[in-house]
């Protein structure tokens, strides 16, 4: 915070600091973030945005927020506003991480420091950071969790498995479905796990096929209903589904109530991110398990990188490998994420303050 402090505030009387820095970002004499965010509709984005313009405010920042209802369009001539009204730092949860190259060519042309935030912006070269969640061990802890919970390491089964993947556009979730689908696709290939749908994409990289565009609960309630009334409509249940995060696993949760399911033949089903209304569902018996990013993380992990960028150094990451966009690999930072489920809403999500009681009717 000292550093913090010391790049925002000292900042006006040492304009020249920029011309010292060598190879490290240049030092800024301003700290004027745009904060480009995809949408209102999901929880996590709203506390995502606002924790970290709270955060950067308290540092003297000027901090420009803006949403985008999942419109590409509107993300993009965002940032033009931003560009254009002087931000030297973008912080951007791309919507669809392949369509941003322009707009952030026109930051790079202005020196503007980009760092993509929660998901990876493809195909750019003016894409400088990128602070996430390891977005493969997600899926790793989804797939370990059904393994472990189905005993499918000891040969148990088969079991009903109905997979599903999120948004198509959105390179997280390659990610969490690879991590899901090395752990699961051998039971798929033994017959532990049977997927009556036959929704099982060929292979890992087919997963857009069963995507969920917009990871919306609506769509993927309506995926889960015609897969229930096509396969299921002779009293066959669903014991397992693999749903990416917790907006898809309400959508698949009301489709499965709808058609008779109680919380004591509820399947078992994943999710990730720690929302309200999942949470609730978990603590109903009526979802299995979230892979809690706590986003409080992600947001102080920015602050700091912002605050080193400020005072003209490199920003600490922890991985130089994993994020190819196409053009560079980006040097990246991986918080870990972790499983919570009903034993653990109280010790994990209420007690450290991510969750009120009354938000999931405690
Ligand atoms: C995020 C998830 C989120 C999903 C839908 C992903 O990119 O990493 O946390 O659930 O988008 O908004």
């Amino acid at each position: 915070l000292a550093l913090s402090l010391a790049a925002c505030s000292s900042a006006e009387e040492t304009p020249e600091a920029d011309s010292t820095s060598g190879g490290a970002p240049a030092a800024s004499d301003e700290c004027n973030v745009g904060i480009a965010m995809p949408t209102r509709s999901l929880e996590r984005w709203i506390n995502d945005g606002e924790g970290l313009k709270a955060r950067l405010e308290e540092n003297g920042c000027t901090v420009d927020l803006q949403y985008a209802d999942n419109e590409t369009d509107q993300q993009i001539s965002q940032l033009q506003n931003m560009i254009a009204n002087g931000s030297n730092i973008l912080v951007i949860a791309a919507i669809d991480g392949t369509t941003l190259g322009p707009v952030l060519q026109t930051a790079g042309d202005a020196d503007a420091t980009v760092i993509a935030y929660d998901r990876l912006i493809l195909e750019s070269e003016n894409v400088d950071y990128y602070a996430t969640f390891d977005n493969y061990s997600v899926g790793t802890l989804q797939g370990e969790y059904i393994e472990s919970e189905l005993g499918l390491a000891n040969g148990d089964g088969p079991y009903n498995f109905e997979p599903f993947a999120g948004s198509p556009d959105d390179n997280n979730a390659r990610f969490f479905f690879a991590g899901a689908w090395d752990v699961l696709s051998e039971y798929v290939d033994s017959g532990q796990l049977v997927v009556p749908s036959n929704k099982a994409p060929a292979s890992v990289d087919d997963w857009q096929s069963i995507g969920i565009l917009g990871w919306g609960s609506d769509d993927a309630q309506a995926e889960m209903e015609n897969r229930l009334s096509s396969f299921y409509a002779g009293g066959e249940k669903v014991d397992v589904v693999l749903s990416p995060n917790d907006s898809l696993a309400v959508g698949i949760a009301q489709a499965l109530r709808t058609s008779g399911y109680t919380a004591d033949d509820f399947p078992i089903l994943t999710g990730q991110d720690g929302d309200k209304a999942a949470v609730t569902q978990i603590l109903a018996g009526e979802q299995s398990m979230t892979v809690w990013k706590d986003t409080r993380l992600l947001g102080e992990r920015v602050e700091t990188m912002i605050m080193s960028i400020l005072a003209g150094e490199e920003p600490e990451v922890n991985d130089t490998e994993t994020y190819d966009n196409g053009v560079k690999v980006v040097p990246s930072y991986l918080i870990t994420p972790e499983v919570v489920t009903a034993d653990d809403v109280q010790s994990k999500l209420i007690d450290s303050g991510f969750l009120q009681p009354a938000d999931v009717g405690l």
